[in-house]
């Protein structure tokens, strides 16, 4: 089989049409009388973060969730944190609380991120939701690797019997998307940085997610002609320009389907963030009636 060129897929478009989707499930909530709410919590002053909290507010405005964000300055305690989660747990017009990471050297980040009550953690952190990922049926699928599933769904591309090749292997994207793809059936391998000879296992991938943080990691002898190549990687290089881990100038030669940094995962993830919190009020919703 031989590809002059890669299908690009649009995650800003996936995205859109997904958010749409969710207008709409608001809007049925709002009927019955519910306003998803989801409770951001920002500690420190990374710029990273900050702009990440902005996209997700500012997300949630845009599909009528209603968000509550607080603040904090450095320094604050763990336990300060924890009565701030207490406290929304027990708000019945929150339905979903995040803690945006990584939070600040000193603070006991597995603690805080415990203290999220399981049916609000739209994160898909807490203990309970990493469980359901390994026996099936997690409650918040982690929206990072959930809106990398749905783009894939979204382009028909079936996973069931396909070599899955993920590359990165953190709590955050890398293992839950190496274990949503095995509820999904498919054959999975993952890589990380002790890996010996990354290429030999790229090689291959009928389906290549790539998650290291690495630009250029992936190169085009490393993928098989026709793979279908996802990059989650979100690096900036010293001119300041944005870039995956895939060489994607040279890969998309090779590949069936990419996805291009940026436009690509980014925007699926915090549409999943909203997609969860949704869920969530659904659920809430369906408990009281
Ligand atoms: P992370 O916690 O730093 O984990 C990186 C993983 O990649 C680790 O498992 C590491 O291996 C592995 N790795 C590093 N260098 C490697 C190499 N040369 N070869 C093979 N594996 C290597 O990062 P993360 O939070 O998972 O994020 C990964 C990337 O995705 C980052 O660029 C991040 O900015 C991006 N990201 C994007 C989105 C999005 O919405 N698009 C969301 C989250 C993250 P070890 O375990 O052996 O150290």
């Amino acid at each position: 089989m031989s590809f002059s060129s890669a299908k690009i897929i649009d995650g800003k478009a996936v995205a859109a049409a997904i958010r749409t989707e969710c207008k709409a499930r608001v809007e049925a909530l709002k009927q019955q009388g519910i306003v998803p709410g989801l409770a951001v919590i920002l500690v420190g002053s990374d710029p990273a973060s900050a702009v990440y909290v902005r996209n997700k507010i500012r997300a949630c405005e845009e599909v009528g969730i209603r968000s509550v964000r607080r603040e904090f300055a450095e320094p604050v305690g763990t336990d300060e944190l924890l009565a701030t989660i207490r406290a929304l747990s027990e708000d019945r017009s929150i339905h979903g609380i995040l803690v945006q990471l990584p939070l600040p050297a000193g603070l006991d980040t597995a603690a805080i991120v415990k203290a999220i009550p399981m049916e609000k953690d739209v994160d898909g952190f807490h203990l309970y939701n990493v469980g359901g990922l390994v026996v099936g049926g997690t409650v918040f699928p982690p929206c990072t690797p959930y809106g990398v599933v749905k783009m894939l769904e979204h382009e028909n591309i079936s996973v069931e019997g396909k070599n899955v090749v993920v590359v990165g292997a953190s709590n955050i994207v890398g293992k839950p998307m190496a274990l949503m793809l095995m509820q999904r059936d498919a054959t999975v391998c993952i890589c990380h940085a002790k890996t010996r000879d990354l290429a030999q296992f790229t090689i291959l991938a009928d389906i290549l997610v790539v998650a290291a943080g690495q630009p250029n990691l992936i190169v085009p002898q490393m993928i098989r002609t026709g793979a279908v190549v996802i990059d989650v990687g979100i690096n900036r290089l010293p001119g300041g320009r944005l870039v995956g881990d895939v060489d994607f100038e040279g890969v998309r030669k090779k590949a069936s389907y990419i996805t291009p940094v940026p436009g690509g995962v980014g925007p699926m993830t915090v549409t999943m963030l909203l997609v969860n919190t949704i869920g969530s009020a659904e659920r809430t919703n369906a408990r009281l009636r």
